[in-house]
């Protein structure tokens, strides 16, 4: 199996290339990867015909495939994507007024078992590769018709799989979109989003180019958050809300926490004063997401009221917005992915 390109740095690139060759050719091919993007080695015209088929017999540039598009009345798209070794992942298009966001997965499964999430129902299969995480991004700008570098995207790490749990490859797969020279979307429109694995999360701060922060927070006591998360074992709630006080934001940034309302379970008044007390010495704001439902998931979608008055009650202390579910019919919505197909869903 021919070795992927994507995924590789300059420096990466150079060694790859070898001290024949002229140093710009890293830097050309780089260009090529990222920014051109090329999808085979034959399209990289910058480099020499001769150059191209001695990279071809032994690389590709490694794309994802398309396996399957599911396309949702709303405008989202879920796609399937097929890797080299023949695993799949999910990545999600929502479409926007001015700004466009791609959610894309950093592992092929889950080991975190939150019992409201359906992608924890398959384990962990493996990590993704930086260039399957980049790949993601090209496959689904390229699918849209969307040019990275001119037009508005977001990017989320919030589809398969806990990223702080493969925080080098996304790390390097960061650069990789937020440098200039590479594909070139702003820091400030990346965000990672994690179940709370604190030790990392300090990692990530440490990090000189990263993501936003994000943090499920999903419960609002200790207690709570055991039943639903079993990852609060190993990190405890205080831990966590402690890494969080002192995590390095930048000047421009504050942290997101998402809860996940559970109808009868988390979505008490009460439960809304107590994350108003958990949250109340963090530069922070909230995003609230009513339960998108799946087959095996034994929690029920609060009212729309209850999601209301929750809001209400925090909306007092910080920003918190209610995520509009999208994708709910082709099963894109968080939570919800699960290499499912719409006929096996239904
Ligand atoms: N593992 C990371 C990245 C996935 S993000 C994390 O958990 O943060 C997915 C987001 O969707 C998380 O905030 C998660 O709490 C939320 N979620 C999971 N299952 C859901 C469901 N069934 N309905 C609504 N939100 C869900």
């Amino acid at each position: 199996m021919p070795e992927a390109l994507l995924g590789k740095d300059v420096a990466d690139l150079r060694e790859l290339l070898g001290s024949g060759e002229r140093p710009y050719r890293a830097r050309q091919l780089y260009h090529a990867l990222y920014r051109q993007p090329a999808r085979e080695i034959e399209e990289i015209t910058t480099l020499p015909a001769g150059l191209r088929r001695e990279l071809a017999e032994r690389y590709c540039v490694g794309w994802p495939r398309i396996e399957q598009r599911f396309d949702s009345v709303d405008g989202t798209r879920r796609y399937l994507l097929r890797l080299a070794d023949g695993r799949t992942v999910e990545a999600v298009y929502m479409p926007e007024q001015v700004r466009h966001t791609f959610c894309i997965s950093t592992q092929v499964g889950c080991p975190a078992g939150c019992k409201f999430c359906l992608t924890a129902l398959m384990g962990l299969e493996r990590n993704l590769s930086a260039g399957e995480i980049v790949g993601q991004v090209l496959v689904l700008a390229h699918d849209n018709r969307l040019e990275l570098g001119r037009d508005r995207v977001n990017i989320v790490m919030m589809g398969m799989g806990e990223p702080l749990l493969n925080l080098d490859n996304v790390l390097k797969a960061s650069r990789l979109l937020m440098d200039p020279d590479g594909v070139g979307i702003s820091p400030r429109r990346v965000t990672l989003s994690t179940v709370g694995i604190t030790p990392k999360i300090v990692e990530l701060g440490q990090a000189e180019v990263r993501p936003k922060l994000a943090v499920s927070l999903n419960a609002s006591s200790q207690e709570q958050r055991l039943r639903l998360m079993p990852v609060a074992r190993k990190y405890p709630l205080d831990e966590l809300l402690e890494v969080c006080r002192t995590y390095p934001l930048r000047p421009w940034e504050r942290l997101t926490f998402e809860y996940v309302l559970l109808k009868g379970a988390n979505d008490s008044e009460a439960d809304a004063r107590a994350v108003v007390r958990l949250l109340a010495r963090i530069k922070c704001k909230v995003n609230l997401i009513a339960l998108n439902p799946g087959p095996g998931i034994p929690f029920e979608t609060p009212e729309p009221e209850r999601v209301l008055a929750f809001q209400r009650i925090l909306r007092r202390s910080m920003p918190c917005f209610i995520r509009k579910p999208r994708g709910r019919d082709i099963y894109a919505a968080c939570g919800q992915l699960r290499r499912m197909s719409v006929e096996a869903a239904a």
